[in-house]
């Protein structure tokens, strides 16, 4: 072997998010790996405000792959279970109430957003450069000491460092991720629904109405809720935006939002609590647009990967985003295991393009299944649905088998004598 053949692997994850944190904390420990991350955000994220429901398939395979952040995030004051999806209309006819243990193996969580990524990165907090600027990445053009370099600028410092010998490069930098446009340009454009998407965190009222997720339509227009530590819960309302896609300030306004969810009998007590709630708080609204991205795994020369949102943003409508973020950092985490135990037992070194090339033989059909799914289940989203039938349809043995399929059916990680191995 050459001196670089006996380095061990150099690995740069850029971004500290969901699947990012996930890899380092995977790999930071084992001898033939140096890694770090870069992040160009501070230390405590910009979406604070906001919570997300993680689906049951996530913590089924971060048991396996990481049990003690499982249990880490599964703390009675860290999460509450998410164990149930009730479903109807503004005037509070209720069209579906499912129990996961119909479709999952285990309970998925609610969390707050800034607990997740607290959690996530506390663990490696020496291992994250904040308020890191990328400003420029790519193949070196001496390959012998690595093959891809990468320079940075602290954004505080003006400080600039640059890192070489670089075996692999991990985009985990979300939808719109550097890494992303960097080397897979031809892949990078998004496409939309169509559908405004807001959220916002309220106070739970004294008697406590919302505990468990549950969504409310009417006329394509649909409000979700659930309960979140600290007798607070997070709402999230959508409408169909028109073909320019912009989101105008004439959405913004309390009569606009008001009437925008109205049933002709008027609002359950609910909703009309939900409503007011958002109105009362217009100023520290999130808005976005639904988007994804069409999946990309490996470059052409094998030596850099996108994960998470960066691979594959999704439409939100099942909560897949940082649940398949979860996902793919574990199962990253898991192969490359594999992989050192393999290139240790031949004596060579983790051999990158086809690490790659098996992560994409996995995950892809997986991807592309929960992407389209999360399309299909968006019908009561578009302008023109028609939420009796369309939810009446989420109750029968279609959907839900394909729900099953989804929280059920995550990559099989056995764990035989401290050795991960993937089947
Ligand atoms: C408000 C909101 C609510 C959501 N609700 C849910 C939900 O309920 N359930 C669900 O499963 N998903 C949800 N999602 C989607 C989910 O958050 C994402 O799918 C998930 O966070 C993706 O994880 P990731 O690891 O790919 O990237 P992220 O968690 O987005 O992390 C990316 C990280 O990269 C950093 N970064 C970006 N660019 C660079 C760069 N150039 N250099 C260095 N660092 C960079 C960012 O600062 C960030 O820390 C929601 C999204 C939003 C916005």
């Amino acid at each position: 072997m050459t001196m670089r053949e006996q380095n061990p692997i150099r690995i740069v994850v850029v971004g500290a998010g969901v699947a990012g944190c996930l890899i380092v904390q995977g790999l930071h420990k084992h001898p033939g790996v140096e890694i770090f991350c870069i992040e160009k955000g501070p230390e405590v994220h910009s979406l604070t405000g906001t919570a997300l429901n993680i689906g049951p398939n996530a913590l089924k395979i971060l048991k396996q792959v990481n049990p003690v952040m499982a249990a880490t995030l599964l703390a009675k004051e860290i999460s509450l279970p998410w164990l149930s999806w009730k479903a109807g209309l503004t005037d509070g006819t209720l069209l579906m109430d499912l129990s996961f243990q119909q479709v999952a193996d285990n309970p998925g969580m609610r969390i707050r957003w800034s607990e997740l990524y607290n959690q996530l990165r506390s663990p490696i907090a020496e291992k994250i450069l904040y308020n890191t600027t990328i400003t420029s990445m790519g193949y070196a053009d001496f390959p012998d000491r690595g093959l891809l370099k990468l320079d940075v600028e602290n954004q505080h410092t003006g400080e600039c460092q640059t890192f070489d010998g670089i075996d692999l490069i991990v985009g985990s930098d979300g939808c719109n991720s550097q890494v992303r446009s960097t080397f897979f340009s031809r892949h990078s454009q998004p496409s939309h629904l169509g559908v405004c998407i807001y959220r916002l965190i309220a106070p739970n009222r004294a008697d406590n109405p919302i505990d468990d997720y549950q969504q409310w339509f009417h006329n394509g227009c649909r409000l979700l809720t659930y309960a979140i530590p600290g007798n607070e819960i997070y709402i999230t309302g959508t409408f169909p935006l028109d073909s320019s896609l912009i989101i105008s300030d004439k959405y913004k306004q309390p009569h606009t939002l008001q009437q925008l969810y109205k049933p002709e009998r008027g609002y359950s007590e609910l909703c009309q609590f939900l409503v007011d709630s958002i109105c009362d708080r217009i100023d520290i609204i999130h808005w976005a647009r639904m988007q994804e991205l069409p999946p990309v795994f490996g470059d052409d020369r094998g030596h850099v990967i996108c994960v998470g949102d960066s691979s594959h943003a999704m439409i939100p409508t099942l909560g897949q985003g940082a649940t398949q973020a979860i996902e793919d950092g574990c199962f990253f985490v898991a192969l490359f295991h594999h992989f050192l135990n393999e290139a240790k037992t031949n004596k060579s070194r983790v051999n990158i393009p086809n690490f790659l090339k098996a992560i994409e033989a996995k995950r892809r059909s997986r991807i592309e299944f929960v992407q389209q799914f999360s399309r299909e289940a968006s019908d009561s989203l578009l302008a023109g649905s028609n939420p009796i039938p369309e939810l009446k349809a989420k109750t029968q043995a279609p959907f839900l088998e394909k729900l099953a399929k989804m929280y059920r059916d995550t990559p099989k990680v056995l764990n035989e004598s401290a050795t991960l191995y993937l089947n």
